[in-house]
């Protein structure tokens, strides 16, 4: 059994603070400045270009994408860390179709994130191809899988109510129609349990900086299943995905592995960071993760929905069907979320109407949700949100 009182210990959360936002930003781990520092004097300060071989920066991208993948079922060698989600999005569409070349159809839903088919039109123009992008409602997905759809582009949880898909029947229906699919673990890695190879999913994408607390900006990641991987070809075929890429060869030749899906060089103290971060992750199992997380989502949406009449709960009410986040609906949901902050209860908002709450087990425990609950329950039963001031809308919501 995972023990998370220890894991607590491991962030340093300002005090007082109910923080309900790992979701979008993870906090910062107690280790993550000496990490950093140690990076910057002992191995850029001291080694200096030597840091590439002497520090193994070079081989940092693959250890901890390993790291990564122990969390989401993913054997090791099929997972690399670098760039950003939306780039990995990219990255793993067009490999995707370039397997499937007779079809031209992508499949998607109406509530994944919208960086996601924006990536997906980009490419589609990049490629000057007739492409079409198929968005559907999340819960016709399903039906709107037949043969001529080349990829299934999905969020396995939605950012904004926590719904989540089927992500084995979903590859199953995809598979069986003979299309591939791209999981975008955005909300799921370090969230729930997640089995890439038990749900022969074909390639997944994730970012680090939301629950896997990697800091912001912090890599994003790419996996591609054992049995494609020498299959794919790169779309941005960088120098560091190259089998060779000190023999600066003028044509591109993968890497043998997992490695071809590296583009450039390595963000190596934003890495060092997110080393740190996932050691927090050691011992600890997703399964203890995410019945933690039930537990405390239900304590929440109870709390709230005993109290508060005017919240109508947004997420999915069965917890197999939940990501680890808990979203309620209000006309003046911006104002609600403002008004919460500024009493010391970090969630946010999301277009148009929803307050969204991260569950983050390895960092909360009972007392922030009933904290969290209490302060709710005061604003809502005073109209303390209801103020010119907390309706002024800020450049990040
Ligand atoms: C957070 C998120 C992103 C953000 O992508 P970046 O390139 O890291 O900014 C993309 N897709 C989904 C589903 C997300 O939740």
């Amino acid at each position: 059994m995972t023990n998370l009182n220890a894991t607590r210990s491991r962030f340093d959360l300002p005090e007082g603070l109910v923080y309900l936002d790992g979701n979008s930003l993870g906090p910062v781990p107690c280790d993550a400045a000496a990490a950093v520092t140690r990076a910057i004097t002992d191995e850029w300060g001291e080694l200096l270009v030597r840091g590439w071989n002497d520090a193994d920066w070079m081989e940092s991208s693959t250890r901890i994408g390993d790291r990564i993948g122990r969390l989401i079922g993913a054997p090791e060698g099929t997972v690399i860390v670098g760039d950003t989600l939306s780039l990995k999005v990219y990255q793993a569409l067009a490999a995707a179709l370039e397997l499937r070349p007779e079809r031209n159809v992508v499949v998607s839903d109406s509530g994944n994130f919208p960086s996601d088919l924006y990536m997906a039109d980009g490419l589609f123009r990049t490629m000057g191809s007739s492409h079409e992008l198929r968005i559907v409602a999340p819960d016709a997905v399903s039906d709107a899988i037949d043969e001529s759809v080349a990829v299934v582009l999905l969020t396995e949880v939605d950012y904004r109510t926590g719904r989540r898909h089927d992500m084995g029947a979903l590859t199953a229906a995809a598979h069986a129609a003979g299309a591939l699919t791209v999981w975008d673990l955005a909300h799921s890695a370090g969230a729930i349990e997640v089995d890439l190879a038990g749900c022969d999913v074909d390639f997944a994408v994730g970012c680090t900086y939301k629950y896997l607390n990697g800091g912001p900006g912090s890599p994003g990641f790419i996996f591609v299943s054992e049995a494609l991987i020498d299959e794919v070809r790169p779309a941005l075929s960088g120098w560091l995905g190259h089998e060779t890429p000190f023999a600066f060869d003028l044509d591109f030749r993968p890497d043998p592995g997992i490695g071809r899906m590296r583009i450039g060089t390595p963000p190596v103290l934003a890495l060092a960071a997110l080393d740190v971060a996932l050691d927090a992750w050691e011992g600890v199992e997703m399964a203890d993760v995410q019945a933690r997380s039930i537990e405390l989502s239900e304590r929440l949406i109870a709390g709230v929905e005993a109290s508060c009449p005017t919240l109508d709960l947004a997420s999915p009410r069965n917890p197999d069907n939940r990501g680890s986040q808990v979203a309620f609906r209000h006309p003046e949901g911006y104002a609600v979320m403002q008004a919460l902050i500024a009493c010391g209860v970090i969630g946010d908002f999301r277009a148009p109407d929803l307050i969204r709450f991260g569950i983050t087990p390895l960092y909360l425990e009972e007392a922030d949700i009933d904290r969290a609950v209490e302060i709710l329950i005061e604003i809502m039963a005073s109209d303390a949100w209801d103020t010119p001031e907390y309706r002024k809308r800020k450049a990040v919501t």
